[in-house]
């Protein structure tokens, strides 16, 4: 796999309005290849900012560059190293799980042969080989998430967004992710958004935490090791750290 050692995601005072809702109040970070884990209630902003980071939705002010250029002036040069996960399934119930990924990689540009290749992989990695031929519409939560990975590292991007990536996942699915994003952190930029704590304690370079679009708190290298949980029993001194900012009665499950 290429590797993208000196590679920087700089965001610039960001902020998002829709109408009068303040979604994003002015966001700044910078990042390099590592697995960031961006924390937050539902509301904090969590899927507005990784909207804008794939250059799908406009900022209201600030801005993004990619290692000194704005992204929205490489447009289609920037899009092609995003691999991006949605949040919402919205897939395409009707197609089969090779049609669908075929689909996604001719949107993205890549060539039948590069593609082929490419999505046995990515179909093996998060394993659903036998499903090929399934259509989408018969997969559980649990497959149509996993199936939304595949697609979304098609094409080997450097900078990887994932909106939720675990939600409806059973333990099992949820580990294997984690195992592949934790993985896909040692030369790309990984972005993941999550509400729960749990997906975050393996390798992460930072935790962010968000609340009504700010960032409010960052760990830092060393101090995440000790807040994360070193058993699934154990209780996690990052889910105290988590309750500490945001309370108990947030959702975080
Ligand atoms: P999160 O992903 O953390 O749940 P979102 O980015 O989806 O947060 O939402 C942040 C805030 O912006 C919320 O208050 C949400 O209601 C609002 N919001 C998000 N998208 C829209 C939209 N298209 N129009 C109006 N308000 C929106
Ligand atoms: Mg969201």
């Amino acid at each position: 796999m290429e590797t993208v050692i000196d590679m920087e995601l700089k965001i610039v005072e960001l902020t998002k309005t829709y109408g009068r809702k303040r979604a994003l109040g002015g966001i700044n970070m910078t990042l390099t290849p590592g697995v960031y884990g961006l924390l937050g209630p539902n509301g904090s902003g969590k899927t507005t900012l990784l909207s804008i980071l794939t250059d799908n939705l406009s900022p209201t002010s600030g801005e993004v560059y990619l290692d000194g250029s704005p992204i929205h002036e490489l447009g289609a040069r920037y899009r092609k190293r995003i691999g991006y996960m949605p949040q919402h399934q919205g897939v395409y119930p009707g197609f089969t799980l090779g049609r669908f990924m075929h689909y996604m990689a001719a949107l993205k540009g890549l060539k039948k042969i590069e593609a082929g290749e490419s999505i046995e992989k990515l179909v093996g990695l998060v394993d659903l080989s036998d499903h090929m031929k399934v259509p989408l519409e018969a997969f559980s939560g649990g497959m149509k998430q996993r199936a939304l990975l595949a697609q979304a590292l098609l094409g080997n991007p450097d900078i990887i967004l994932l909106d939720e990536p675990t939600a409806g996942l059973d333990p099992e699915e949820r580990i294997n992710v984690r195992n592949i994003v934790s993985d896909l952190g040692n030369d790309r930029i990984v972005v993941m958004a999550t509400h729960i704590i749990s997906d975050l304690s393996f390798g992460v370079k930072k935790l962010i935490f968000l609340k009504e679009g700010q960032i409010i708190h960052e760990l830092m290298p060393g101090e995440i090791g000790e807040a994360c949980p070193k058993t699934q029993t154990e209780v996690s001194p990052l889910e105290e750290v988590y309750l500490n900012i945001y309370g108990k009665t947030d959702d975080k499950k």
